[in-house]
């Protein structure tokens, strides 16, 4: 691997603002951030100190009374705002997301639209007050009050797709908010929280960015009421654990292991483009992405070699140039980990069927991988890989890769594929799993709940349960009786 020469000061961009009560302002200190297409650094960005932190919950808060009496249709025109900034400088911020997080720009530009799209349909969701019980007697109500503030931590494989969400159902549902970006992907973030500074009143929205250290800061902050964490397993237990010092409420959207268990009666050709495309969009880096493919003995032979023609088609290269159809891995610590998976495999014996040779460039890329013949406990199969890197596993008996598909402490998602959609949803409850879809992988929607079983989450994000998860319940009981 070639180590790219950073570029010169006077080419690096520092043209981004910590977005705090309303106000772009410098950090306190800065972060380097670089294109992992090109392994250079390409941008200084500011980065948030403690006392700026206090800053931004103080303005929060002082914004909660305003925001919070505001009637959900007021707060939803403020999302279709949000959502119209978004898709006005789409190209804009998605140049931007293909430099910092390597993703092939068409991808980008599908990124910053449907966190437009989600948010739109996310503020079309009504939360009535629900009537428990009424008599002469007696009136009892549920109704749903705002939480207060809520902290936003996202991680750096879509940081667009993944603000946007907990954002909306943060905002829409009364609560103010603080968000903090991966600092490795901070810029895309920061540029759009410049261009909502007008479309939301002052303290309504903070974007900070930071190290590590922001987001532990943010998870011990007494006036913070809830974090919205979007990240791995370890890190979520550390926020889990540093949250119950003041009992704030979690929701937490983990990484997974996702299983695709092919049928026996499936075509091969059919399926194949499509479970590699779920497997290595973004090269790998989507919680949701299959992450082991289970096929049946009968047509195993022939799905590994129809995936494997996918992966020798696959033109990998820099984010920018529209050809790329795969980036590159979006950090150099994550491209070691991708590459030290590899070599476990490899040395467990495993055979490489496609892809497998780093290419001698520079940038941390990694090309689509296409594995069979494995170990069932290499950590390809046991860990989250994060990376290209495809997995197929043989099976005979529908008992035996429901136990297997299961055997992992993730519950993220999962799919079952066959020629009978209803026999595949059969087999598809039975995965231990927040979503087990048929015949498709990664197909979500602002009403659907998307989250983690097992310990690839806590609550749910999207849908009425994403919203509700930003709001306490509160009872109202009324003896109707004059005293
Ligand atoms: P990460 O856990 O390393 O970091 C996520 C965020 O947490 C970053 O902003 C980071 O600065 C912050 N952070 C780090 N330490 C912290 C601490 N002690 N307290 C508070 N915040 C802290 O995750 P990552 O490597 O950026 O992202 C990849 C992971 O995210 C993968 O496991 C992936 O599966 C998962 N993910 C899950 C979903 C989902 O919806 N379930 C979606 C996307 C990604």
């Amino acid at each position: 691997m070639v180590a790219a020469p950073a570029a010169s000061p006077a080419e690096l961009r520092a043209d981004f603002a910590l977005l705090i009560d309303g106000r772009s302002v410098p950090g306190e200190s800065t972060l380097e951030v670089i294109n992992p297409a090109t392994g250079a650094v390409f941008a200084h960005c500011p980065a948030a100190g403690r006392t700026q932190l206090d800053q931004a919950v103080g303005a929060a808060r002082q914004a909660f009374s305003r925001w919070s009496a505001k009637s959900f249709e007021e707060r939803a025109t403020a999302i279709q705002n949000m959502a119209a900034v978004l898709r006005t400088h789409q190209d804009l911020l998605a140049e931007l997301l293909t430099r910092e997080q390597g993703k092939p720009i068409g991808q980008s530009r599908d990124e910053i639209g449907r966190a437009a799209t989600q948010s739109v349909g996310m503020a079309a969701i009504a939360i009535p007050v629900e009537k428990i019980s009424e008599d002469a007697e007696r009136r009892i109500e549920l109704r749903y009050r705002p939480l207060g503030v809520v902290g936003i931590i996202t991680p750096w494989n879509a940081p667009i797709n993944l603000a946007a969400g907990p954002l909306t159902a943060a905002l829409y549902t009364g609560n103010t908010v603080i968000l903090k970006p991966s600092p490795y992907t901070p810029l895309t973030t920061l540029k759009l929280g410049e261009l909502l500074r007008d479309v939301f009143p002052p303290g309504v929205i903070n974007f900070l960015a930071g190290g590590d250290e922001l987001g532990q800061w943010m998870t011990e902050h007494a006036g913070i009421d809830k974090i919205s964490f979007t990240g791995s397993v370890a890190t979520g237990k550390k926020v889990m654990a540093s949250a119950a010092g003041t009992l704030k409420r979690l929701t937490l959207e983990l990484g997974g292991n996702d299983a695709a268990i092919v049928l026996d009666d499936v075509d091969p050709q059919a399926v194949a483009a499509r479970l590699f495309f779920a497997a290595c969009v973004n090269s790998g880096q989507v919680c949701m992405a299959i992450k082991r493919i289970y096929a049946h003995e009968r047509i195993y032979a022939a799905l590994c070699e129809a995936l494997a023609a996918e992966a020798r088609k696959a033109r990998l290269g820099d984010g920018l140039d529209p050809q790329t159809q795969f980036g590159p891995i979006q950090n150099k610590k994550q491209y070691e980990r991708v590459v030290a998976i590899l070599e476990d495999a490899r040395s467990r014996g495993a055979r490489i069927l496609a892809g497998g040779e780093l290419p001698d460039r520079p940038g941390y890329f990694v090309p689509p991988t296409v594995i069979t013949d494995i170990d069932e406990h290499s950590r390809l199969v046991r860990e989250e890989q994060f990376g290209p890197l495809i997995p197929v596993l043989k099976f005979s008996d529908e008992e035996d890769v429901i136990r297997r598909a299961n055997d992992t402490r993730f519950g993220l998602a999962g799919s079952v594929w066959s020629r009978d959609p209803e026999r595949a949803a059969a087999v598809a409850q039975r995965l231990e799993v927040g979503t087990a879809w048929v015949n498709q992988h990664r197909a979500t929607a602002a009403t659907v709940p998307f989250g983690g079983a097992k310990e690839s989450g806590i609550g749910r994000q999207y849908s009425i349960l994403g919203l509700k998860a930003n709001m306490e319940a509160q009872v109202v009981s009324v003896l109707k009786q004059a005293m």
